[in-house]
């Protein structure tokens, strides 16, 4: 870790007053590595401040809507959501609505990364499906519960930065891949879970076929131009169970998807 001393200060007057020192640019520029360093350390944990604005997140904007699910409050209280969002806005990360992270795309509000994962009705140990890493961050709060996740993002660039997001906070049970989710990631199927964070207009095939007996299958079912409809459909044999929870917005899912457009 590389911490910038008095003698290093651009100031040039430290040697003789180091206490002085503290209070220059150069002394605000030592304490502002220091906190660089300690996040990139894996040190999400070192962070009272955005830890105090979780907990407040999780009670105000999550279990007070309605989330229960002990396993999805306890996920939403620790991972580090300011990690996941664009440096100059990290301030914004806890607050009640969507953020841009970049390339058109956007990380959803906290309460809809929370309901959702709560629909998957995740116990612990799972196997489970994402199509849309944008940030990594739904990835990562599936990452606390389940087993192993496996996450797709047609944006090559973001597919990229989320993996290396996750990589550096040690989430070693979630894989990330660029490609088009639409196909799934049939190497790896089935999956006790899949879950889309981008709007489709119909069910992709290959995802409800990779999902296991049982399984339950989440998404925004419904017109990427206006809203669509947060959807549950739990794989029963022939006859697959539909349940619609809420209308929400998502950005729409891209790539061959599109192409069946009549
Ligand atoms: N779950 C994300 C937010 C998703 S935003 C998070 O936690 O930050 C929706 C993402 O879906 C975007 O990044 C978009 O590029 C991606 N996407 C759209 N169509 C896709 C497709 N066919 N396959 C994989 N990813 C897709």
């Amino acid at each position: 870790m590389r911490v910038t001393t008095s003698e290093g200060g651009s100031q040039g007057r430290g040697r003789n007053h180091p206490q002085a020192n503290l209070k220059s640019p150069s002394g605000v520029m030592a304490l502002s590595l220091l906190f660089a360093a300690l996040a990139c350390s894996g040190g999400a944990q070192v962070d009272p401040g955005f830890a105090a604005m979780r907990r407040t997140m999780v009670a105000r904007q999550i279990e007070a809507r309605g989330v229960r699910d002990p396993l999805v409050l306890k996920a939403m209280a620790e991972v580090p959501r300011h990690l996941f969002v664009p440096a100059d806005i990290a301030g914004e990360a806890y607050e009640d609505y969507p953020l841009p992270i970049g390339e058109g795309q956007t990380i959803s509000q906290p309460y809809i990364v929370a309901l959702m994962t709560e629909c998957l009705a995740l116990e612990g140990g799972e196997k489970v499906l994402e199509i849309g890493t944008g940030s990594g961050y739904q990835a990562a709060v599936l990452g606390r519960i389940a087993g192993e996740v496996f996450s797709i993002e047609i944006n090559a660039a973001l597919a990229f930065r989320a993996g290396s997001t996750l990589a550096e906070l040690g989430y070693a049970n979630v894989r990330v891949r660029a490609g088009d989710g639409f196909f799934g990631w049939p190497e790896e199927a089935p999956f006790d879970a899949v879950i889309v964070t981008a709007a489709a207009p119909e069910v992709p095939p290959a995802l409800f076929d990779q999902l296991a007996e049982g399984g339950r299958l989440v998404l925004p079912l419904g017109d990427p131009k206006t809203y669509q409809r947060l959807t549950v459909i739990t794989k029963r044999g022939d006859k697959p169970r539909t349940e619609r929870v809420l209308d929400v917005r998502f950005v729409p899912m891209t790539g061959e998807i599109e192409k069946k457009k009549r």
